[in-house]
């Protein structure tokens, strides 16, 4: 691409900025051979970011590079645990004529944040979320993205030993609920004001003279989350380990450890390994982000009134928007998946109707919604295509649409701009992964290339869009 020729690193450091309790900093531990195995183009052109295989590796420290890590708390799966980037190690923030997103390393090595890890990264968990999160921003979901991933030569010692490797994250920051669980519970009233602040300019939050700034990054977070939320369950994604260190601010998806896309419509269904008791199933995701940001009230309660009981209501009323906030994005989303272009009373029951009996039929929730785009024909054969209800159900959609003034192309074009013809499959991402594992990443970009355009309804997608083989449950493992 034209644009790298001219790429070089043009870092800022405003996270040190903070008091020093919110970072150590910290160089990378050297690799012994590493090679770019994935790089992102498009995004490196968009940063002004250069294919530089020795700052993705860690074995050169770029002019200006911070190069530290962050600390942070959070609640995993309900209980309260001290954490911080224990493998990821912030370069800088790479200034762009737009944005300055944080460029950071992660499986860079042991930090002071490591607990017993040993700050390393296993290639295909990497190559899994470079895959993911790519996917991810072609769906249109605000998340981080993938810049590169790099072996590194080496092994590290999991249930086996498997080859290591180190992502190149890059985000709008990385300040998570957790962050401000930290700041909350290991610091001063001050280090909350101080990590707020920073936020409301970092995120660039529009303020307002007649109300609290707090109050409105409160509000900034149950807006962008209630969005996410809902493209997430949009599309049937299935994030795994909603902990509040896993939690952004910004509204991105981050940590793309246990997450997997649901083949068959099942509310209930939960992939990760370690999930015992369902906290963070396809249905429950929406209420996990209300107490997760619930975490987050908390911590600026102090900063919201000097009365406890008016800040308590004050934030319980932020956070009490949220499900009015996702109900209105998911039905406004849901509507465009059926060729809605205006929002009507009973369309709430064309939208439970249709739900209810993908989730009685087993069917495949992406191809569904693919095959109601591409018209009856497509769709013949599949159990719940052919039962009578479905075509009760059909007969009042077909009436719905009739009662819009769109022509059936305008209705199709909106349909294909909201139902992926291709998602990153589990069985799909498992075969590139094992390939790529043993060298050959032709499947891994063949893959990627089809995921770039998941509203294209390309030839090519067309294979990527068989629902598994397998009935068995596909696994996800925190195992990184
Ligand atoms: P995660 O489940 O990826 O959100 O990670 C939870 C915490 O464990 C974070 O603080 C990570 O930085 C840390 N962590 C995960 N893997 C490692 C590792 N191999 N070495 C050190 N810290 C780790
Ligand atoms: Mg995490």
């Amino acid at each position: 691409m034209k644009g790298l020729s001219k790429a070089k690193w043009n870092f800022n450091n405003s996270y040190k900025e903070l008091p020093e309790k919110f970072y150590a900093v910290n160089a990378p531990t050297p690799v012994r051979a590493p090679k770019i195995v994935a790089f992102n183009e498009e995004l490196a052109e968009c940063l002004g970011a250069p294919k530089d295989t020795g700052a993705f590796s860690g074995n050169t420290i770029p002019k200006g590079a911070a190069m530290l890590s962050q600390a942070y708390a959070g609640h995993q799966f309900g209980h309260f645990t001290m954490l911080g980037d224990g493998r990821a190690i912030l370069i800088g923030e790479q200034v762009t004529k737009f944005n300055s997103p944080d460029i950071q390393l992660k499986g860079a090595g042991r930090t002071p944040y490591s607990r017993g890890g040993d700050g390393r990264a296993a290639l295909g968990p990497m190559l899994r979320e470079y895959i993911i999160s790519d996917a991810m921003h072609a769906l249109g979901i605000p998340t981080t993205r993938s810049l590169a991933v790099v072996e590194t030569g080496e092994t590290i010692m999991r249930e086996k030993e498997l080859p290591g490797a180190i992502l190149t994250r890059v985000a709008a920051d990385h300040i998570r609920v957790g962050t401000f669980e930290f700041a909350s519970r290991f610091g001063t009233k001050e280090d909350v004001a101080c990590l707020a602040d920073y936020t409301l300019k970092r995120q660039r939050i529009p303020l307002a003279a007649d109300e609290n700034k707090y109050l409105l990054l409160l509000r900034a977070a149950v807006n962008k989350q209630a969005f996410l939320l809902a493209k997430w369950q949009l599309v049937g994604f299935v994030h795994g380990v909603m902990n509040t260190d896993n939690m952004t601010i910004s509204g991105e998806t981050i940590d793309y450890g246990p997450c997997a896309f649901m083949d068959e419509y099942e509310p209930s269904v939960v992939f990760s390994s370690i999930d015992k008791y369902a906290r963070y199933s396809y249905e429950n995701q929406p209420k996990i982000a209300v107490w997760n940001l619930s975490r987050f009230a908390e911590t600026l309660l102090p900063l919201l009134s000097d009365d406890e009981n008016s800040a308590v209501a004050a934030g319980q009323k932020e956070i009490d928007k949220f499900a009015e906030l996702y109900q209105n994005f998911w039905n406004v989303g849901m509507g465009a998946k059926l060729g809605l272009f205006n929002r009507k009373p009973e369309d709430d029951s064309l939208f439970a109707e249709l739900l209810r009996l993908m989730r009685e039929s087993k069917a495949d929730y992406t191809n569904t919604f693919r095959a109601l785009t591409l018209s009856e024909k497509e769709v013949a054969g599949t159990k719940l295509f052919s039962r009578p209800e479905f075509h009760k159900w059909n007969e009042k959609w077909r009436t719905r649409h009739s009662n819009q003034t769109k022509t059936k192309s305008e209705i199709e074009t909106l349909m294909k701009k909201h139902n992926p013809a291709a998602i990153p499959r589990n069985e799909r991402v498992e075969e590139v992964l094992r390939e790529a594992q043993k060298g050959d990443y032709e499947p891994m970009n063949k893959l990627l290339a089809v995921l770039k355009e998941p509203y294209g309804y390309t030839r090519a997608q067309e294979e990527y869009s068989k629902p598994p083989q397998s009935s068995c449950r596909y696994q996800t493992f925190c195992g990184t």
